[in-house]
């Protein structure tokens, strides 16, 4: 076209395109549900900005917030049409090609090592799976500040954008037209699509339509000349006669002009989704299914995993909201990289069925924010500016209550972990679903997200007990497997009064030392804490339950009445004031008897209010 301009992919997007088309990868359904989210996207933007200006609807069909797919098997050509937001001409350029993502080099990778595509839509690249099927791509694209553009490519490491001069004009929108390549001739079969549409895409929030045919009989006028037609159904029947007599009785009953059926292909628009969004139905109305399948598509993680819980329910009162909350199964790799300078929350955030955001920070706490989910409340207003919402007085009431469902929802996988000790009578338990899925379950929770909880009894001490109630370690007691506060209160021995721990490298390092020795010959447990960050966690855990927690490395340890103490500190008396005086005052403060030895003389515990000797050796390690 003689006023298209030229541009080359970024040189990663270009790598990417390659990888796509020369991919064996077996499951190219992917394109179809990546330009339905897109689409679906686009619409969602269009409608955040008719909040606060109608105008930009538009009218008639433009307004209309829809998604059509269309087939054309003559041109071996498979279109896609949403009448969302649209892209201008230098939307165009940037989107679909000059700028990288940030995710598209990790995705690159991912790709090389795994070859799986699955997960394209998760790194912001999903767009480019067309190729997958098509060998040439044109995006027809209409924004409301610009004129309507084609990008178009045939995946050589370049692309074209034309002012666009001979389409149908689209009003607002983007209709991309994929022409297939010709392995890929299946994508042209209406029920493939409509498949796949169900499969994938059966959560979008917006209408979707397909240009469907239909086998209809319509009557048409028999000529009496068509005798031809008639003779040729003749020739097949073998049963003439009745033929012959059903006609004479038409004949002598009706008087009217004689009629046929025959079938005749029609086209219309048929509506493949049902939009009644998931979190508005009642819950007992929801199949596990569903929620995994809404998890899937709500998340962009096609992998075969299933969310290791979720959540969903209302809440009445002031604020009125419905949220629905998915503890994923696995932790995003960078969950913890980013932790201190992001505040990023997964969940997305809608008003009256309108979807606001994904980016709204203030819906839940750091700590929680490996959560996935969405929220959609009635109270929020809905046509202020995204800074004023972020201001809300009732954004805080939201929180709080997340909060609270969400820590349910963890002590519920625990508690519904067959292996676990719930802490509750057996019959208050209550199981529902498969036994073995639930199995270990909660080690696998904590091995993904003990961190979180850990950062949550530092952060929030509201939440501080509940959260406690969800922490594991394992002790000298627990046999290699993990073990709760509530499990170690219930096996401590008659007149203990504290929980012991110690901290340092491993569990291994901890069981020889011998700050243990005495406690573990009269059978007290201590639990072992093994992790950088639980330093911190036990200056901001201080007792549960009742209970002091005392580091058994710091002096001040007490371990049930020892009868004979004052009567053996006397009788050292002379030795420990010329040991105390031998050192230097700096490096001691105090000489004393021990009663945590067993074996050993003697050893270096550190004052009860000072850092412990791992504390030491972390803050010069500089570990956090
Ligand atoms: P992502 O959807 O994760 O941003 P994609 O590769 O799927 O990544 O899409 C890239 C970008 O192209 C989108 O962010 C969006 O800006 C633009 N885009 C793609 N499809 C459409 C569309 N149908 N309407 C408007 N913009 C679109
Ligand atoms: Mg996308």
């Amino acid at each position: 076209r003689n006023n298209a301009e030229k541009f080359e992919f970024q040189a990663e997007v270009s790598r990417l395109m390659d990888i796509i088309i020369n991919s064996l990868y077996s499951n190219k359904d992917i394109f179809l549900r990546e330009l339905i989210s897109n689409a679906s996207d686009a619409l969602d933007k269009i409608r955040f900005l008719s909040l606060t200006d109608k105008e930009v609807l538009g009218e008639g069909d433009t307004s209309k917030l829809e998604i059509h797919i269309k087939l054309d098997k003559e041109k071996k050509m498979l279109s896609l049409r949403d009448r969302g937001i649209g892209m201008t001409k230098e939307d165009l350029i940037k989107n679909l090609g000059t700028i990288a993502k940030s995710g598209t080099s990790a995705f690159v990778e991912r790709m090389q090592s795994t070859g799986d595509l699955n997960l394209i839509g998760q790194f912001g690249v999903g767009f480019y799976s067309v190729y997958l099927v098509a060998d040439y791509v044109e995006v027809i694209s209409k924004h409301n500040d610009d004129k309507q553009y084609v990008w178009e490519s045939k995946a050589d490491g370049a692309f074209a954008i034309s002012e666009d001069t001979w389409n149908e004009p689209l009003g607002r929108g983007t209709e991309i037209r994929l022409h297939l390549r010709d392995e890929a001739q299946e994508y042209l079969e209406e029920s493939k699509l409509k498949e796949l549409v169900k499969k994938y895409s059966e959560f979008i929030n917006f209408p979707i339509y397909i240009w469907a045919s239909k086998e209809v009989d319509v009557e048409v006028p028999a000529d009496e000349d068509e005798s031809s037609d008639e003779e040729s159904s003749d020739s097949t029947s073998s049963e003439e006669g009745e033929d012959e007599a059903e006609k004479s009785e038409d004949e002598d009953t009706e008087k009217k002009p004689k009629k046929k059926t025959v079938k005749e292909t029609t086209y219309e628009w048929e509506r493949l989704n049902d939009v009644k969004a998931i979190w508005l139905r009642s819950p007992k109305d929801v199949t596990n299914e569903e929620y995994v399948k809404f998890y899937h598509s709500l998340t962009k993680d096609f992998s075969d995993e299933k969310p290791m819980a979720w959540s969903h329910f209302t809440a009445e009162g002031d604020v009125e909201f419905k949220a629905v909350l998915f503890v994923p199964p696995k932790a995003p790799h960078n969950l913890y990289q980013s932790y201190y300078n992001s505040n990023k929350s997964n969940l997305k955030l809608y008003v009256r069925r309108v979807f606001i955001s994904d980016e709204f920070d203030e819906l839940l706490p750091k700590f929680l924010s490996f959560l996935m989910g969405l929220v959609d409340s009635d109270t929020l207003p809905l046509n202020v500016s995204r800074e004023m919402l972020q201001a809300h007085s009732s954004l805080k009431t939201i929180k709080k209550k997340l909060v609270r469902k969400a820590l349910d929802m963890i002590r519920r996988i625990a508690d519904e972990d067959p292996d676990e000790f719930s802490g509750k009578d057996e019959k208050d338990v209550e199981k529902s679903g498969d036994e073995d899925e639930k199995k270990g379950q909660y080690t696998k929770f904590w091995n993904e997200y003990g961190k979180s909880i850990k950062l949550g009894i530092i952060e929030d001490a509201t939440n501080r007990n509940r959260l406690a109630k969800l922490l594991r370690f394992e002790s000298t007691k627990s046999d290699g497997k993990l073990t709760s506060l509530d499990q170690y209160i219930s096996r401590m021995k008659s007149g203990q009064k504290d929980i012991f721990y110690i901290t340092g490298i491993s569990k291994e390092q901890l069981e020889k030392s011998p700050f243990l020795e005495r406690l573990k010959k009269k059978n007290y447990e201590v639990i072992f804490f093994t992790d950088p960050v639980d330093e911190y966690l036990m200056q901001y855990l201080m007792d549960y339950e009742g209970k002091q927690f005392q580091n058994v490395s710091k002096d001040g340890l007490k371990i049930g009445k020892d009868s004979k103490s004052k009567e053996l500190k006397d009788s050292f008396k002379e030795l420990t004031k010329w040991w105390k005086g031998t050192l230097k005052t700096e490096d001691v403060d105090e000489v004393k008897i021990s009663n945590r030895l067993d074996n050993t003389p003697c050893v270096v515990v550190t004052s009860k209010f000072g850092w412990s000797a791992n504390m030491e050796r972390l803050m010069q390690a500089q570990t956090l």
